[in-house]
C-alpha cells in the first residue's frame, strides 16, 4: 500500500467504495487523516467495514469540515450531470480529486532521487494489453515494475514508492478527470473513438480528458500518440507543436519517418537521422490483429524511452501471455475454433476483432452503445454470418439489413449452439466463432468478465457433450 500523507489530520470525504476507494481510504488512514466514507449501496458498505474503513453518511454531514472528497471513476464529475455528492461538494468548495491524484501528490512531495518512473497508458482501446505488455516486457528485463490503476489493482494498493520503481498506470479517461498533479515520465495514449461520450459531455470533453495524460509533462519526458485516427492524429500534432516533450508517434498502418511503425508484423524504429533493423514480431501468438501490433508499437516505444534496448523489448513482446478476453482462444471443438473476444464493448473493439478473423461466425449484441455498429457496415461482407443477442439484437439485425446473413438468438446459448452448428457444417478449414459483442454486457450479466466466462464454459460444455458423442 501507498500511505498517503498529505491529509495528515484532516477531514476526507470518500464516496464510492469499490476497490479504488476502499483501497484510497485505506492509503488516507494510514497517513493519518481521519476519513469519513459511504456507498449508497450496502454491499460496498459493508466490504469496506469489513476492510477496516470507518463509514459516515455523506448525505447528512456538514461538508464544511473537509480537506477534500475522494470519488471513485465511477461517479460522473460534471456529464451527463454532476452527481449530488459532487454538487454537495462543489457548494462548499471543497476540492474533488481521484485516486490517482492521491498518488500524484505523494510522488511529487518525494525528492527528486525517490520519485519512481510512471508510464501512464490511456486510449479508447488497447489500455489493459498495453499496460499489461509494457509490465510483462520490463518485470522480463529485470525491473522493479509494479501494474495497476484501472487494471487488477487499484493504484493505491501497489507496493511503496522507491526511486528505482517503474509504475505501469493503465489510466481511463474518468481517472484522468480527476488527476490534477500527475507527471508521467512516460504517457502513452493509443486511440481516440467515440465511447463513454456521455460522461464527457461529447468528443470535445473526451478527448481534453485523454489528453490530462499529457499535462505536467516536460523535456524529460515522453509522449507516445498513436497517429492511426484522425482525433490522436490531431492530438500528436498539437502536443508536438506545443514542444514540451519528446514526442513519439506509433501506428500499425503507416511506416512512420519517425516513431515507431509495425507494418505486416515488422517493427521498425526510426529517429533523427536513423532507421534500425526491423524486428518480427509476427510469431508473436497473443498478439494477433493489426490493432495489437498498435499496443505492441506503443509498449516498444514506452520502453525505449526509458532506457530498453531493442532486443530485450523484442523478447517480451513475443514471451508475452496475453490477456484473458481479449480475442482468447478458449477451446477448439470439431476443428472449429472459439474465440473468445469479451471486452470487445464498442464497435471499434469489434472492428479490430473482425479484421484479425475475416470470414468468421460472429457472435455480437448485449445492451448497444449510442454509436451501435454503424461504423462496422463496410466489414460485414466479411463475416460468413453473424449471431445477435441481447438488447442489441433487432437494431444490430436492422444496421446488418441484408448485407449479411444473420440469426436472432437473443442469447449467448442459443448463439452458440446455432454458430457452431453452422461452422461444422460449412466444411471450411479451421472455421472460427468470434465472440466480439461490439456491446456492454450489463443487460445479461455482470461484466464482461463474467460474458466471457459464459462464451468459456459453453464453450467447454460443447468440448464435453462432442467427446461423449465421439466415444458413444
Ligand atoms: P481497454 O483496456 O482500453 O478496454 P483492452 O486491451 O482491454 O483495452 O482491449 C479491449 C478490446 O479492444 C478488446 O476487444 C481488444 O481486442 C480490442 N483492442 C485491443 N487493442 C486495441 C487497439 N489498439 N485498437 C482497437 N481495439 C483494440
Amino acid at each position: 500500500m501507498i500511505p498517503v500523507r498529505s491529509y495528515e489530520g484532516k477531514d476526507v470525504a470518500v464516496f464510492g467504495l469499490g476497490r479504488s476507494g476502499i483501497a484510497a481510504a485505506r492509503a488516507l488512514l494510514a497517513g493519518k487523516a481521519r476519513v469519513f466514507a459511504w456507498d449508497d449501496n450496502e454491499a460496498a458498505r459493508k466490504a469496506a467495514t469489513e476492510a477496516g474503513v470507518p463509514l459516515a453518511d455523506l448525505n447528512h454531514r456538514d461538508w464544511q469540515t473537509f480537506a477534500a472528497l475522494v470519488v471513485s471513476p465511477g461517479i460522473p464529475v460534471s456529464h451527463p450531470e454532476p452527481h449530488r455528492i459532487i454538487k454537495m461538494a462543489k457548494m462548499v468548495n471543497v476540492p474533488v480529486l481521484g485516486d490517482i491524484e492521491l498518488f500524484a501528490r505523494e510522488v511529487a512531495a518525494l525528492k527528486p532521487a525517490d520519485r519512481p518512473t510512471i508510464i501512464g497508458v490511456t486510449g479508447t482501446n488497447g489500455k489493459s494489453t498495453t499496460t499489461a505488455l509494457i509490465g510483462h516486457i520490463l518485470k522480463t528485463a529485470g525491473m522493479d515494475v509494479r501494474v495497476g490503476g484501472n487494471i487488477g489493482i487499484g493504484v493505491l494498493d501497489l507496493e511503496r514508492l522507491h526511486g528505482a520503481a517503474v509504475y505501469v498506470l493503465e489510466l481511463s479517461s474518468y481517472q484522468l478527470e480527476l488527476a490534477r498533479s500527475l507527471r508521467c515520465n512516460v504517457a502513452v495514449m493509443l486511440n481516440i473513438s467515440a465511447d463513454h461520450l456521455e460522461r464527457h459531455g461529447g468528443m470535445k470533453g473526451y478527448v481534453a480528458a485523454k489528453s490530462r495524460i499529457f499535462l505536467n509533462q516536460n523535456a524529460e519526458d515522453t509522449a507516445v500518440i498513436g497517429v492511426d485516427d484522425p482525433r490522436s492524429q490531431t492530438v500528436c500534432t498539437l502536443i508536438s507543436a506545443d514542444g514540451l516533450q519528446r514526442v513519439v508517434p506509433i501506428s500499425s498502418e503507416y511506416g512512420l519517418g519517425r516513431g515507431v511503425s509495425v507494418l505486416g508484423g515488422w517493427l521498425s524504429e526510426s529517429g533523427q537521422g536513423f532507421v534500425d533493423e526491423p524486428h518480427d514480431i509476427s510469431g508473436a501468438a497473443t498478439l494477433p490483429g493489426r490493432h495489437n501490433h498498435q499496443n505492441a508499437a506503443a509498449a516498444f516505444a514506452a520502453c525505449r524511452a526509458i532506457g530498453l534496448e531493442a532486443g530485450e523489448i523484442i523478447e517480451g513482446v513475443k514471451s508475452f501471455n496475453g490477456l484473458p478476453h481479449r480475442l482468447q482462444t478458449v477451446g477448439e471443438v470439431s476443428g472449429v475454433r472459439f474465440v473468445n473476444d469479451s471486452k470487445a464493448t464498442n464497435a471499434q473493439a469489434a472492428e479490430q476483432a473482425l479484421l484479425a478473423y475475416p470470414g468468421s461466425y460472429w457472435i455480437a449484441g448485449g445492451r448497444p452503445k449510442e454509436e451501435g455498429i454503424d461504423a462496422l457496415v463496410d466489414l460485414l461482407p466479411s463475416v460468413r454470418k453473424a449471431y445477435l443477442i441481447g438488447e442489441a439484437t433487432d437494431a444490430f439485425a436492422t444496421t446488418i439489413g441484408d448485407r449479411v446473413q444473420h440469426a436472432k438468438c437473443r442469447t449467448l446459448e442459443i448463439a452458440v449452439q446455432a454458430a457452431f452448428e453452422d461452422a461444422r457444417a460449412s466444411g471450411i478449414e479451421a472455421p472460427v466463432i468470434l465472440f466480439s459483442p461490439a456491446c456492454a454486457s450489463f443487460d445479461q450479466f455482470k461484466d464482461y468478465e463474467d460474458r466471457g466466462r459464459a462464451f468459456q464454459a459453453l464453450t467447454a460444455d460443447l468440448a464435453r457433450r462432442q467427446r461423449i458423442r465421439e466415444t458413444a
